[in-house]
């Protein structure tokens, strides 16, 4: 959810006379779109193209949605569900693709993110409602629908299959960096690539703002999303995503369990944490920050520094403190002059 914030850092464009193209101007547009707030900042010479381009921007967010929704029956995920245990399926080429990029990061972090996680998922939904503990035995069961092996794609004739009757898959942990870069990309198609494009917690970035070095980012203090941020970054062509329990948590008996679940265990986590990873990409930062809440600090941050480009935050609640960590490239991305 947004507890990043982002300010972008830039400097009045000095105009001497000599300006070949003509000055730009920093917009900002606001929309609804999955279940948070897509905003997308941009620099343009003028509003009217820069609100074409975001216009379309925003369409593609919504495209994406149709597609991968899981609170939609008639999402193209949902529709591909229903057909969970038969044959193989064909599939649209956005689906395709968001499903195979996710199997690739679902195997580098060892099935600690797991797409086929939804029948736990959403137990624990079930249970933030109910405020109600989902039983042993529901836990086991919704746990014998999960496992990605049972995913089967076939690039040749573009079809997926669902090998379990009753497999439900989930793209929450991936779903969003993965619109975000796309709607980056219609930016940048349309002439406008010094822009940013958030959806809640997950931003992707572009070229710097003019006369800047890039775009600076803050990251908001774990117990206080609002209050003000505990660091700067500065990033371009880059995703930054944040994962943690900071909004949705099922409170039960004194306990807050995260919406994000360690497939192993079909518990959610237990305890605050947010990992804000900053990647090529924002479908690979949203991929490992939800990754690297499952792994905890040791094997999380051991992914991280194995991944090329990849840094990350950690802020993990224990018993008794907080402990923050970060991989050895996270310092290189920060802003020292505040
Ligand atoms: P958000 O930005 O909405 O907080 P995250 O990137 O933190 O999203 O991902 C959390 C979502 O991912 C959950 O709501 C759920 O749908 C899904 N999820 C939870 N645990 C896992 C997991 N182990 N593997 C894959 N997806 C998960
Ligand atoms: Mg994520």
């Amino acid at each position: 959810m947004p507890i990043i914030r982002y300010l972008p850092f830039s400097l009045l464009i000095p105009l001497l006379g000599v300006a070949q193209s003509p000055a730009l101007e920093r917009y900002t547009f606001t929309e609804p779109h999955m279940g948070t707030t897509a905003r997308i900042v941009l620099y343009a010479p003028d509003e009217s193209s820069a609100r074409k381009a975001a216009a379309k921007a925003f369409a593609r967010i919504a495209e994406l949605n149709l597609v991968m929704s899981d609170y939609n029956p008639n999402s193209e995920l949902m529709r591909l569900c229903a057909k969970a245990g038969g044959e193989p399926v064909p599939i649209s080429a956005d689906l395709y693709d968001v499903l195979e990029k996710s199997l690739a990061f679902v195997k580098v972090t060892e099935g600690a993110l797991d797409i086929t996680i939804s029948p736990v998922v959403r137990l624990w939904r079930r249970a933030k409602r109910t405020r109600e503990m989902p039983s042993e035995a529901e836990i086991k069961q919704a746990l014998a629908l999960v496992d990605f092996r049972n995913i089967k794609l076939d690039s040749q004739r573009r079809t997926a299959q669902l090998l379990v009757m009753g497999m439900l898959l989930d793209l929450g942990a991936i779903g969003k960096g993965y619109a975000a870069d796309a709607a980056l990309a219609v930016l940048r198609k349309h002439g406008f690539p010094r822009a940013l494009v958030a959806l809640g917690g997950d931003i992707a970035v572009g070229d710097a703002p003019p006369n800047a070095k890039g775009w600076r980012i803050g990251i908001a203090p774990l117990k206080n999303p609002g209050a003000d941020p505990t660091h700067y970054l500065l990033v371009t062509n880059a995703g930054v995503s944040t994962a943690g329990d900071a909004e949705q948590v099922a409170e039960i008996g004194g306990n807050r369990y995260s919406h994000i679940i360690d497939p192993k265990t079909g518990i959610g986590q237990i305890g605050r944490r947010s990992v804000t990873v900053i990647a090529p990409n924002a479908m690979m930062s949203d991929a490992l920050d939800t990754a690297v809440c499952v792994m905890g600090l040791d094997r999380g941050l051991k992914l991280i520094e194995s991944l090329d480009s990849v840094a990350a935050l950690c802020v993990f609640e224990t018993k008794t403190k907080i402990v923050t960590a970060q991989s050895t490239r996270f310092a290189k991305l920060l802003v020292t002059d505040r």
